[in-house]
């Protein structure tokens, strides 16, 4: 017997959600695009709504909605959705402040229906293989640099520097997704710098240090005025060599052993992991990545720099 698909729905049709979203569900079994809900934006061949309310309004077959909106609407987006009983896929960060995610988290177990709180950076291919190499390796450093051009990556998008988009952190929180999935134990920051242009109300760059339980010294460096080479690293140094994913988490490098850039694979994976939550009728919902950005503002030293032009 064959089991239906998943009818999704988009919600935001921005960059993400064509670069990756509409592709990544085409190539993924179990799971086909059956509506988009978009003020400004519409897909050929797919029903379009002009908001979420109007497609939970019009469209009962609908079984899932994946917000690819910024963060800042996403909640109250995410409790409609769920209340009218789909299941959710929320971008990253899943929310604007951490403790908006509590009660969707209880919606969605009290109604049986998923909620993902996704990261793509943890379907990146180095991040599981390097998880199983430090398992059992004492760690004596890390060091993250995470630097690229906001202008390139980010055209136009105002949100991102407006209260609860997370300005740098972003990107940043993206290599906090990964470092909180591939070290075998907690940490935690101890000390923080971030810098606000002065017509910003989220930073712009950030320089953070973290610690564990042995002490082990965090570092990383989160800049957005990045121009030339663009770096998303993260260094491990062990006690056996050093271990280095870079391009995002694309490749790995240790001792010789290098994975193929495969960017593109983050979706399909994730959205595989997706149709399996539904089947299974659970939820994923980590908010570790988030609760270190949250420690950054609570911590940081703030300083003023240049005001950003576009
Ligand atoms: P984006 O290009 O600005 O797209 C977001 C879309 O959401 C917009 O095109 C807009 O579509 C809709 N939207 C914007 N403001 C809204 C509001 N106030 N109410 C309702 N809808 C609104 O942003 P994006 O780059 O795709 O990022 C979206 C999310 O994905 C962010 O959380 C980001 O962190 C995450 N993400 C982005 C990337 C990336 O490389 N860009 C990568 C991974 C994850 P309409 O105007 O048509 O409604």
């Amino acid at each position: 017997m064959s089991i239906m698909p998943i009818r999704i729905a988009i919600v935001g049709l921005g960059k993400i959600a064509r670069d990756q979203h509409v592709p990544a569900i085409a190539a993924t079994p179990g799971i086909e695009l059956a509506a988009v809900a978009s003020r400004n934006a519409a897909l050929n061949g797919v029903a379009h709504f002009a908001s979420l309310e109007e497609l939970l309004a019009q469209a009962p077959d609908i079984d899932a909605i994946a917000l690819c909106t910024p963060p800042q609407v996403r909640r109250a987006q995410a409790a409609a959705a769920l209340a009218a009983g789909k299941h959710v896929l929320l971008e990253k960060p899943p929310g604007a402040t951490v403790s908006e995610i509590a009660p969707l988290l209880a919606a969605a177990q009290n109604s049986g229906k998923t909620l993902f709180a996704s990261w793509h950076s943890r379907f990146a291919p180095a991040v599981e293989p390097a998880r199983a190499f430090l398992a059992n390796r004492y760690i004596r450093s890390v060091a993250i640099a995470w630097k690229e051009d906001v202008r390139v990556w980010h055209p136009g998008q105002r949100w991102i520097f407006e209260a609860g988009g997370l300005g740098v952190f972003d990107p940043g929180i993206n290599a906090l997704s990964i470092l909180t999935r591939i070290l075998p134990q907690p940490f935690f920051l101890t000390k923080a710098e971030l810098s606000f242009a002065s017509n910003c109300a989220a930073p712009i760059a950030a320089d953070l240090d973290f610690t564990d339980q042995g002490g082990t010294p965090i570092r990383a460096e989160f800049n957005f005025l990045q121009t030339g080479a663009q770096t998303w690293e993260i260094r491990v140094e062990t006690d056996d060599g050093w271990l280095t994913l870079s391009a995002g988490g694309a490749r790995l490098n240790y001792a010789g052993v290098e994975l193929a850039d495969a960017a593109l694979a983050e979706y399909p994976a994730l959205y595989q992991h997706f149709v399996d939550l539904v089947h299974r009728g659970v939820c994923d919902v980590d908010l570790a990545p988030l609760v270190h950005v949250a420690d950054a503002f609570m911590l940081g030293r703030r300083l003023t720099v240049a005001a950003f032009e576009e």
